[in-house]
């Protein structure tokens, strides 16, 4: 498909270039003739006696014929009789032939030139195409599993003779859990695509950055103590122009994620600083880390470390960053992950001061 369209681009480049060419060429070639023609004319009417210039053939002096001869003259009317029409149809033949080879240059260069800047320009759309396939086969299979949980449970239970009300209600909260399931699965959908969609319009107001991570902090408190883990908060009063609830459902998805890859009992620290222009919020775990070769990929829709995975046993689907970035992004500003496997991690977010 890319390929294809990239043809039709090139042909419309090719279209538009060759029509302007291919114009320009008549005009300068019919405007070459006619200066040809008129040298030559002057040339030979300058040959003739004085005398036959004046007494015979007096029309053929006035300026109106020596200037624009369009079409081209025709010998036996305005040419004097020593008018080389040979070699004035041997200078048109010339001129001719020269533009038709700039012609064909053209044609070459631009036909090149055009299918490298067709590429260039549908690189991206591409790109975004096959993003978009990803992300539709990635959720496909993501949605599938749960999907086939409920199916082969639901049609198990009704093969089963013995089915009895306490095995029928241990199959409806097993469903449930898989709906759960899905349901967490498309709410992060939503969000993911309420966040990558430029047109949507989002509040942005000044807020006191430490509150926004508090509260998202004491969202997650239940959570840290089911694991005895400790959340430290060094936060500064920083005021910025955010939106309120992204920012909060990113330090949340940040939190979160160390508490779900971190140790029990273990601490986890919140910053909220100012650095040259810019609010810096930081979540630092002391938990399982990321190995060296996973993070590149962890900010990619669906990515999970299989190692961290099968360590931590934490549920997920691998959105989590990718919305968290998502959301920097919209403030203009960075995610970044340090981290070491096995010592911990620490997630930096850089959002400006100043919204532009
Ligand atoms: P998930 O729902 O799997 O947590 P995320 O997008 O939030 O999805 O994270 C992607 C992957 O990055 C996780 O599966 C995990 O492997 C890794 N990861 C994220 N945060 C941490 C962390 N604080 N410590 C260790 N690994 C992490």
């Amino acid at each position: 498909m890319f390929r294809q369209a990239r043809i039709k681009l090139t042909v419309f480049y090719l279209l538009i270039i060759m029509s302007i060419s291919v114009l320009f060429s008549v005009v300068v070639y019919r405007n070459l003739t006619n200066e040809i023609a008129r040298g030559m004319r002057l040339q030979a009417l300058k040959a003739l006696p004085k005398e036959s210039l004046f007494l015979e053939q007096p029309k053929r002096f006035v300026p109106r014929d020596l200037t624009f001869g369009l079409p081209i003259p025709d010998e036996s009317t305005d040419f004097p009789a020593n008018f080389h029409r040979q070699v004035f149809d041997e200078a048109r033949e010339r001129v001719a032939l020269q533009l038709l080879l700039i012609n064909l240059g053209i044609l070459v260069f631009s036909g090149t030139a055009g299918y490298f800047l067709a590429g260039k320009t549908l690189l991206p759309i591409a790109q975004m195409v096959d993003e978009q396939k990803r992300f539709i086969a990635d959720a496909s299979h993501e949605l599938r599993t749960p999907l086939t949980v409920i199916k082969t449970e639901t049609e198990v239970a009704l093969r089963d003779k013995h089915l009895n009300l306490k095995l029928a209600k241990r199959l409806l909260i097993s469903n449930l859990e898989e709906i759960d399931k899905l349901k967490s699965l498309t709410d992060y959908f939503l969000t993911l695509s309420k966040y990558q969609n430029a047109s949507n319009n989002f509040d942005f107001q000044v807020f006191n950055l430490a509150e926004v991570a508090k509260e998202a902090g004491d969202q997650l408190c239940g959570l840290a103590k089911a694991k005895k883990i400790k959340i430290i908060n060094k936060l500064n009063d920083i005021s910025i122009e955010v939106n309120k609830v992204s920012i909060k459902e990113l330090v949340t998805i940040l939190i979160d994620n160390a508490i779900k890859y971190s140790h029990m009992g273990s601490s986890i620290e919140v910053n909220v600083t100012t650095e040259r222009k810019s609010a810096i919020i930081k979540v630092s775990d002391s938990g399982i880390g990321i190995k060296a070769s996973d993070i590149p990929y962890i900010f990619n829709r669906f990515y999970r470390a299989d190692w961290s995975r099968s360590k931590s046993k934490a549920g997920g689907y691998g959105l989590g960053l990718a919305i968290a970035k998502s959301i920097a992004e919209l403030h203009h500003g960075k995610i970044m992950v340090k981290s070491t496997a096995s010592k911990g991690s620490i997630f930096t977010v850089n959002l400006p001061l100043k919204q532009v």
